[in-house]
């Protein structure tokens, strides 16, 4: 059973959750809550146990009941790393928690500490706001065949819209004057098209905040090379994961770094590092990213003053060369462990920095909650054909072509053959390797021919009833007359 301990009991004090971790979790996590306590942040907490402990006695996402039960009663949890164990069966506890959360947006603030830590860029400080739920990294995969393998990439106009609000509204509510988006959208026109559609539908709300849109690919490499040309960055899941990382680490930070995970109801907030199980037990941890995590939740409960308080200490300890061994450089004067660095974070309470600017937190309006709404359904959504994928090896593209004519109905007839994206059938002659997946396109014979379900059904049987091998059935929609499907390359 998971321990609910009563901490620090206050009237008017915030619930919250706390979970201590592997590794260095607990270390790093103590250090944390003495320097909350020292500060006197008004919180209620609770402690949690989750992680290795329960992954070894079976619990394959690391969560057990009583552990939800608490954060489901507080909505807030402040959470030091979990080992994950290697091999199958186990689940990610992160990605657990977001979805079960629905912690939509993650939020990494990257900011280098020039002179006093070493960065490849003095004036970094950007906020990458990545969307948590979608996208490739929703991991819906599937296997078709010996050789081919297959993951969907779900992006949604309600999902999207809600990081956009989200990403706009901290810009307001952070006192950030740019959002950037980045996407791939020259290559993934309908999904990546969706997603940016929509940042640019929700900047023109925002008119007071500068917007910009750049490819991932030059996006990612322009944080590398000139990381003061962005300000907030909202992106896809994947994208984000890639991009933040590069981020943390051209910072010089990634050790120093905290992240939130937002929803409508629940946050969650933690170090970006994980339980550095090698160093861990030997109170030599930086205790920074967690820190910084804790100081984004103090920001998200609206204590903005305590906040403002314990990172202007905590920037005044950098200032004044009190480090830990993993960021310890000409510019320390003291090396620290763990404890001894909690002290003199403690022992700054009430001073400011003075190379750094100081922070100050503002009170906002209020937490930002924003729900991922459908839209009406306005356009007129028209069937228009299929697309089968066929589990097919042989030498003569002719000789499928052929078999799969041989499946048309009154109402649909076979367009085109495609391999990997490219049109490999009729009159195609081509240097690219195929696989042993092909798409069928079956349209009208007409065009504007009337297609319904019953016509692919019958479709489908005809394809039983030739032991056609077929994979699966993507139906095709046009949407107010626009085509809601890829065309193949060379078609
Ligand atoms: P890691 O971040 O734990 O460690 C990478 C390196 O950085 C190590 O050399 C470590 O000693 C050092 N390091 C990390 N945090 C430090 C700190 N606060 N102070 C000083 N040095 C620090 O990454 P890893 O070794 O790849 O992962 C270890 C475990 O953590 C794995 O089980 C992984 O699944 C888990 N993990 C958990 C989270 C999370 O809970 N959010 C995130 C990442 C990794």
């Amino acid at each position: 059973m998971s321990s609910i301990v009563q901490l620090n009991k206050k009237p008017q004090a915030k619930p919250i959750t706390v979970a201590y971790g592997d590794g260095i979790g607990p270390e790093i996590m103590e250090a944390t809550l003495k320097i909350l306590a020292e500060a006197r942040v008004p919180l209620n907490i609770e402690t949690i146990e989750v992680g290795q402990k329960f992954y070894e006695k079976g619990v394959t996402t690391g969560i057990p009941e009583a552990a939800w039960e608490s954060i489901r009663r507080t909505g807030i949890l402040l959470k030091a790393p979990i080992t994950t164990p290697q091999g199958g069966g186990y689940k990610s506890l992160n990605v657990t928690m977001r979805k079960a959360l629905g912690l939509y947006a993650n939020v990494r603030p990257c900011v280098s500490f020039h002179p006093y830590i070493k960065s490849m860029h003095a004036n970094m400080n950007m906020v990458i706001i990545r969307e948590n739920e979608e996208d490739l990294y929703a991991g819906i995969e599937y296997r078709q065949t010996q050789d081919a393998f297959q993951s969907i990439k779900l992006i949604t106009r309600s999902g999207s819209e809600r990081i956009m609000r989200y990403a706009f509204e901290y810009a307001v509510a952070n006192g950030r004057k740019k959002v950037t988006c980045m996407s791939k959208d020259n290559i993934m026109k309908l999904t990546d098209g969706a997603f940016h559609d929509m940042f640019t539908m929700v900047a023109k709300e925002y008119p007071q905040i500068e917007h910009d849109h750049y490819i991932i690919d030059i996006g990612s490499a322009r944080i590398a090379s000139k990381p003061h040309l962005f300000d907030v960055i909202v992106t896809e899941n994947l994208f984000g994961d890639i991009i933040s990382d590069i981020a943390a680490e051209v910072s010089g930070s990634v050790g120093l770094a905290g992240s939130a995970n937002i929803g409508a109801k629940f946050a969650m907030f933690e170090a970006i590092h994980g339980s550095a199980p090698d160093i861990a037990g030997r109170g030599i941890a930086n205790p920074s990213g967690l820190l910084h995590g804790a100081i984004m939740m103090l920001v998200h409960l609206g204590l903005h003053e305590e906040a403002t308080t314990i990172h202007n200490a905590w920037l005044k300890t950098i200032e004044d060369g009190i480090h830990t061994g993993d960021i310890f450089n000409d510019m320390s004067k003291q090396k620290v462990g763990t404890n001894e660095f909690a002290a003199a974070v403690i022992a700054r309470l009430g001073e400011e920095p003075s190379l750094y600017r100081p922070a100050k937190y503002k009170p906002t309006k209020g937490s930002i909650e924003i729900h991922a709404v459908m839209a009406d359904e306005t356009e007129k959504r028209e069937l228009v054909g299929a697309d089968f994928f066929i589990h097919w090896r042989g030498e003569n593209i002719n000789e499928l072509g052929t078999a799969l004519q041989t499946l048309s109905t009154d109402a649909l007839e076979l367009k085109l053959l495609s391999c990997k994206g490219l049109k490999v059938w009729p009159n195609v002659t081509t240097e690219m390797d195929v696989t042993d997946r092909y798409r069928a396109r079956y349209m009208p014979k007409k065009d504007g021919g009337v297609v319904t379900h019953l016509d692919i059904a019958q479709l489908l049987m005809h394809a039983a009833e030739k032991n056609i091998d077929f994979l699966k059935v993507e139906t095709l929609f046009t949407f107010d007359g626009k085509a809601g499907f890829s065309g193949a390359a060379g078609a």
